[in-house]
């Protein structure tokens, strides 16, 4: 494999019944394979997630201090801003060469009971008048991407969405300075260090900078070759957990490409989490004979917070 399997999921969208299992199938073949795939024809316009780019830019590029006062505090609430080198992916390189700022969905903004709260910027009124709308865009959307994953593993189609019905997930927006030369980098070190998504499926929209490599069970690394038009889905560890290793959460890193290490990378990544009281055990539908059932049943806060509280 070369690169990443691009799928159109415009048949699954508006398409009948067998066209929907067609491309849902696509999707399986992929999420077992490499655990990654890209979707076309979305049905989110492409204006849209550039606007969202360009939002995520102007963020960023605000003063230290101002994103500092809106940081990150704590794995239970997970939101806020993350700056340069405070995560690492990979316990074994160096801190990430990368900022980032959460958000979680406007259900569990809604919820009174949730603690967890979103940090906007006071100074940035547009921000979230951009930023919302479009987190709500991605919700919808990850539901149409869960059904299709049960609708390939024979599932009734609503088991995914149903098990996200709080929609827990997490925003990201990210952004990977440009590294310019003599500045103590080595070219080595990794915008993001090789990790797998601790969630159920990752969304991510990324511009055209290019450097995620997706590692395929041969052991290669798989360029994910920036695609206008297009999204980037993976399987998290959740997934892969919770159909007994059917589906694969597959190591993936960010790493500097000479032409276009000295330039800015941004995307924008929605890493969709199940409720957190959902018990995640082995669906009946992967677990065969020839594959025995091999995890015992977690809640996702218990698999959520061991993982959050590796990489900080
Ligand atoms: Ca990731």
């Amino acid at each position: 494999m070369t690169q990443l399997p691009i799928i159109d999921f415009q048949k699954f969208l508006t398409g009948n019944e067998s066209e929907k299992r067609k491309v849902a199938l696509q999707m399986r073949q992929a999420s077992e394979t490499i655990g990654f795939f890209m979707l076309k024809n979305i049905g989110i316009p492409s204006s849209e997630v550039k606007q969202a780019l360009q939002t995520a830019k102007r963020f960023f590029s605000l003063p230290a201090q101002v994103k500092q006062d809106l940081a990150w505090q704590s794995a239970q609430s997970n939101r806020g801003y993350i700056a340069v080198r405070r995560e690492t992916l990979d316990p074994t390189q160096k801190a990430d060469l990368k900022e980032a700022f959460n958000l979680g969905t406007q259900k569990t903004e809604l919820d009174l009971s949730d603690p967890a709260k979103n940090k906007w910027p006071a100074s940035q009124p547009e921000f979230r008048q951009n930023i919302e709308p479009f987190i709500s865009q991605c919700t919808e959307f990850s539901f149409q991407v869960l059904k299709a994953l049960a609708i390939a593993l024979d599932l009734d189609e609503n088991f995914f969405c149903d098990a996200h019905d709080q929609q827990q997930h997490t925003f990201r927006l990210l952004h990977y300075p440009a590294l310019a030369e003599n500045e103590g980098y080595d070219n080595h070190e990794k915008r993001a260090g090789a990790h797998t998504d601790y969630g159920s499926i990752t969304l991510l929209f990324q511009d055209d900078i290019g450097g995620l490599e997706v590692k395929a069970k041969t052991g290669e690394w798989v360029s994910a070759t920036p695609t206008e038009n297009t999204i980037v889905v993976n399987i998290g560890d959740l997934m892969q957990r919770w159909t007994n290793d059917v589906l694969s959460s597959n190591p993936h890193r960010v790493t500097q490409p000479s032409q276009s290490r000295d330039k800015d990378r941004y995307s924008i990544a929605y890493f969709c989490t199940p409720n957190r009281d959902q018990i995640i055990e082995s669906v009946a539908t992967c677990v065969t004979p020839s594959q025995p059932n091999k995890y015992e049943p977690v809640t996702t806060q218990e698999h959520m917070e061991a993982r959050l509280n590796r990489a900080y």
